[in-house]
């Protein structure tokens, strides 16, 4: 597969890699593109994931789910603040090195691939990793630009229709 077919959107060479959260550290050395987040409080952290084009990497689920949320949402917004994506990892280490060398380059995605993280990054995924090793996947909801039936995004085949039958992480 050339580097076109594996692209999801053009766009998605704009994600600059992970933004590791104090709690998650230990995920630092697993990724190719990782880096500590400079900020400590989870709002701010969110906003600099926004601002930096990076996918958050916590333990932390609740909290950054409903920052998230927050941050993408906000009342009147007449801009994208749509993020790229959110991985939750276990906080024990044993289960972290369970799963996460399989996540190093992407998400295996049965019948098509492997999806890339510029790719996933882009399609602005929430990606668990059980203390059992499984990985779930959803997608937040877009705002009301992206998902814009003629202006809104692109996404590529095959992974339009992969992305499409995710179960989507509402405003709540
Ligand atoms: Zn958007």
């Amino acid at each position: 597969m050339g580097k076109i077919a594996c692209q999801v959107n053009t766009t998605e060479t704009r994600w600059a890699g992970f933004l590791v959260d104090a709690d998650a550290e230990a995920a630092l050395p697993f990724f190719p593109k990782a880096t500590k987040a400079k900020k400590h409080d989870d709002r701010e952290i969110v906003a600099e994931a926004w601002e930096e084009g990076r996918t958050i990497v916590t333990s932390n689920a609740d909290d950054f789910l409903r920052f998230i949320s927050i941050f993408q949402n906000p009342p009147n917004n007449n801009d994208c603040r749509d993020l790229w994506g959110l991985l939750v990892i276990p906080n024990t280490q044993l289960d972290r090195e369970k799963g996460l060398p399989s996540l190093r380059l992407g998400l295996k995605v049965p019948k098509i691939g492997l999806l890339r993280w510029p790719a996933a990054g882009f399609l602005n995924l929430y990606v668990r990793l059980t203390a059992e090793g499984q990985i779930q996947i959803q997608r937040f909801k877009r705002c009301s630009f992206c998902e814009h039936p003629e202006r809104g995004l692109t996404i590529k085949a095959p992974w339009n229709k992969w992305y499409r039958s995710l179960p989507k992480r509402g405003a709540s």
